[in-house]
């Protein structure tokens, strides 16, 4: 599965080319908040590079990959989720991904997230 990096919705927004809500932004990787929180604290970290998600990794992405895990503690306590996150990357159609371009979530807030996983 692949995107035109013209029609992401992603990319566009590493581009600048359509607004979010930046929280943070180097070269290669831009964290903003989600358009439709599905917490008190959600952000999507996301890398300026194009990949589709993690089928499409290979060792040139281990870098920002574990960049964008490494800021996401900082990050969610920064946004005020200090006692407790969770990080979810969808793949795929049956993993419940709906932008195909790479993102960690980053979930958080006031309550208990609950054990998370599918039943
Ligand atoms: P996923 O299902 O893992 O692909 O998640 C995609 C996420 O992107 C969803 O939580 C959407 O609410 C979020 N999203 C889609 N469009 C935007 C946007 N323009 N700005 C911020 N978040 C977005
Ligand atoms: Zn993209």
């Amino acid at each position: 599965m692949s995107t035109s990096t013209d029609d992401c919705i992603f990319c566009r927004i590493a581009r600048g080319e359509i607004p979010a809500r930046k929280l943070y932004e180097d070269d290669e990787i831009v964290a903003f908040h989600d358009i439709a929180p599905k917490a008190p604290v959600h952000f999507l970290i996301v890398p300026k590079q194009h990949v589709v998600n993690l089928y499409e990794v290979d060792e040139s992405h281990e870098r920002v990959l574990g960049r964008m895990l490494g800021m996401a503690g900082g990050l969610a306590r920064g946004e005020g989720a200090g006692n407790g996150f969770r990080v979810v990357v969808n793949n795929g159609r049956l993993g419940g991904q709906e932008v195909y371009h790479l993102h960690i979530h980053v979930l958080g807030g006031n309550a208990p997230l609950g054990s998370g996983m599918p039943r």
